[in-house]
């Protein structure tokens, strides 16, 4: 674990980046933030997972953002965890960094209706609820007071997240609300099973009844209405895609 502190300001604002260690876009967007010399607040930048770095895997023991609040004396992630988590005391907003296989547009994640706010902030379309149910209370979301994941696709430059997380921390310092309009989602199941669908995308409506075709010409009846989330994302194994309900009445 890396810890780097840059910016000034009476804000203090927390960092977290490579939770992941196969996404490296967090720790190259907190360098190159820390060299930014107009953060307006104090920033404390967190590198996660540097042993999973190193090894250019995802984790070494265990998935590193479902151990929290990790363990003084555990694996590399749970220590890594508890780390974290001791870096961020007196840290109330936390901004965390992923990238994902899945092919779908930047997203924010929480897992608790109390960093909504936080949520609306970040220049990002889409914003997804975890249920405690997907996400098990193990998240680093789960922990400060608040705290966003923006997921961002593997493709996505340096320079494009290091501005959402720029103008995220700017919106923080003068209470803005991010003015583009959002779509807000429940993640509250799991499609499960190997394959990989031909016929859904991202966020695009998967009708009940509607026949999913495998790539290995299994076909699938959706049981109910939903939205695929992460679907073609390799980190989850045994998944297909994240079942997400819309919430209309968050607008
Ligand atoms: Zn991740």
């Amino acid at each position: 674990m890396k810890v780097m502190k840059f910016g000034s300001g009476m804000r203090k604002i927390a960092i977290v980046g490579s939770l992941h260690g196969n996404e490296t876009i967090g720790k190259r967007v907190i360098e190159k933030l820390a060299h930014d010399p107009g953060m307006g607040a104090s920033i404390k930048a967190i590198v996660a997972n540097e042993d999973a770095i190193r090894a250019g895997t995802r984790f070494v023991d265990t998935d590193g953002n479902r151990c929290f609040p990790g363990k003084r004396n555990g694996n590399v992630e749970e220590r890594m965890a508890f780390g974290v988590l001791r870096e961020l005391g007196g840290y109330d907003d936390v901004i965390d960094i992923h990238s994902t296989y899945a092919d779908m547009d930047d997203t924010v994640i929480i897992t608790r209706r109390r960093s909504l706010g936080l949520a609306r902030m970040a220049p990002v379309g889409r914003v997804v609820l975890m249920s405690r149910k997907i996400a098990g209370g193990r998240a680093i979301n789960d922990f400060p007071k608040r705290c966003i994941s923006l997921e961002f696709n593997r493709n996505r430059s340096v320079g494009h997240v290091s501005e959402v997380v720029r103008e995220t921390v700017d919106n923080i310092l003068c209470s803005r609300r991010q003015a583009a309009r959002k779509r807000y989602y429940l993640v509250n199941g799991l499609l499960k099973g190997d394959g990989r669908p031909r016929n859904m995308r991202n966020y695009s409506l998967v009708k009940k009844g509607t026949a999913i075709k495998l790539d290995d010409g299994q076909v699938m009846k959706s049981g109910g209405d939903f939205y695929p989330i992460f679907l073609g994302e390799k980190g989850y194994g045994g998944t297909i895609c994240m079942k997400a309900v819309e919430l209309k009445m968050w607008k």
